[in-house]
């Protein structure tokens, strides 16, 4: 990759996710009138990996997958950054969020890089066995980038805790002790923290509401509607509804339900662990994906993949506010119709944080070897997610950008200063 062409050229696709990336990065970069070194040095991952390695499946026959774990930056501590099955995991997309996390950590001032990884594949097509061999032989393979102090994963879309322990195990069984610390989001049982597996959705919860307050947008029956019924949406989903929300829509990747007196969640979650998805829920009108984006609702929550609302899109978003649970769901050009629109845009790199900022938490306790109850984690959360979108805010404010500019202003301003004063080796 060449460092002094323009970025948007380097990457492949104008939809591509680290096209959109960059084209973020440059904008602040430039406003912030970085130096060009500095530039350039953020602009590209510190180091990449690729591996393509065999997996032996359960009729005995062998396929060969590829993973990616990059770190963008280690500027400011150990890469942290989850990894993420899904069939179209890929270099760029894996680079972006990468980026992203640099980003995100920052902001959140936890004492880290940005990394994260990925493996090709569609986890729902494995036996648990071949999922556990493919999980195992990655961390082996991605081992020489991990340590509790230089890179540390966690979950993301596609994967969970039970990943995590195989990830855990398999470093611990190359050292002869258990090294907890090397991952986080693992089960509690072995050294994961309470509250982990909630935090993203809880973090989406805590940082709407704020917002609602801030910006004057009601908040006790407001409605919403939530893409993506993962570990983030259906949290997230929950959580606003026990909050006082009203939540009319939820989607997967078959499909959404809709309910204009509002959806019982915790029913809506059985259902979609009894038959593996929320369509069908009964008493609810079936939406599309799409429509679900473009429903007059006060809070939208896209938590699903990257690239959601776009160009083709935005100026149909009726929502009054968007709270990205995802990570990079609205492209830059998106992000000027809502703009213009007057949609509030609560960034990813904020909305999302809780879930890395409990990985912290978890990180933390390991290497202590001390662990806080659920009430302190929950506490702690709080007051970062709050403390976090009131500064975003305020330098919104004070700059006339919107909140993810200023949410990225703070973020690279903070990397860009430790880079200076740390200096460059040799
Ligand atoms: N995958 C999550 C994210 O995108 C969590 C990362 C972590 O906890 O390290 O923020």
């Amino acid at each position: 990759m060449q460092v002094d062409r323009d970025p948007v050229t380097v990457a492949e696709a104008v939809d591509d996710p680290w096209t959109m990336a960059l084209r973020q990065f440059v904008q602040v970069a430039q406003r912030l009138g970085l130096k060009r070194g500095i530039q350039q040095y953020l602009m590209v991952p510190e180091r990449e990996l690729t591996v393509n390695f065999p997996v032996k499946m359960d009729d005995g026959s062998v396929r060969v997958f590829t993973g990616y774990r990059v770190h963008h930056s280690l500027v400011r501590g150990p890469a942290k950054g989850g990894i993420r099955y899904h069939p179209a995991v890929s270099l760029h997309e894996v680079r972006a969020l990468a980026m992203w996390m640099t980003w995100k950590c920052a902001l959140m001032n936890l004492p880290y890089g940005g990394a994260k990884g990925g493996v090709v594949v569609d986890p729902h097509t494995l036996s648990r066995d071949e999922l556990e061999r493919l999980t195992r032989r990655y961390a082996a393979e991605i081992a020489v980038f991990m340590h509790p102090h230089g890179d540390i994963p966690a979950p993301d879309v596609g994967t969970n805790a039970q990943v995590m322990a195989s990830i855990m195990d398999t470093y611990s069984m190359h050292r002869g002790h258990s090294i907890p610390a090397v991952v986080t989001g693992k089960p509690v049982v072995i050294g994961g923290s309470v509250g982990r597996a909630e935090a993203t959705g809880r973090g989406v919860m805590l940082v709407a509401r704020e917002a609602a307050r801030l910006f004057g947008l009601p908040w006790e029956g407001a409605t919403v509607a939530v893409q993506g019924f993962g570990n983030v949406g259906s949290v997230a989903a929950r959580l606003l509804q026990e909050a006082g929300c009203r939540v009319v829509a939820v989607s997967d990747v078959r499909g959404g339900i809709y309910a204009d007196r509002g959806l019982d969640i915790a029913a809506v979650q059985q259902h979609a662990a009894a038959t593996g998805s929320v369509v069908g829920f009964p008493g609810a009108a079936a939406v599309s994906n799409a429509e679900l984006l473009e429903l007059p609702v006060t809070i939208l929550v896209p938590a699903a993949l990257e690239g959601q609302i776009t160009a083709a899109n935005a100026s149909r978003i009726r929502a009054r506010m968007i709270v990205e649970g995802a990570n990079g769901p609205t492209t830059p050009e998106a992000d000027a119709v809502l703009a213009r629109n007057g949609v509030v845009v609560v960034p990813d790199i904020l909305a999302n944080a809780g879930g890395v900022v409990v990985s912290y938490f978890e990180w933390v306790q390991d290497l202590q070897a001390f662990f806080w109850d659920e009430a302190e984690i929950n506490r702690r959360l709080e007051r970062l997610m709050v403390q976090a979108l009131h500064q975003v805010a305020a330098t919104a404010r004070a700059t006339g950008l919107d909140l993810r500019q200023a949410a990225l202003q703070r973020a690279v301003q903070r990397v860009a200063e430790a880079l200076t004063v740390r200096g460059i080796y040799p």
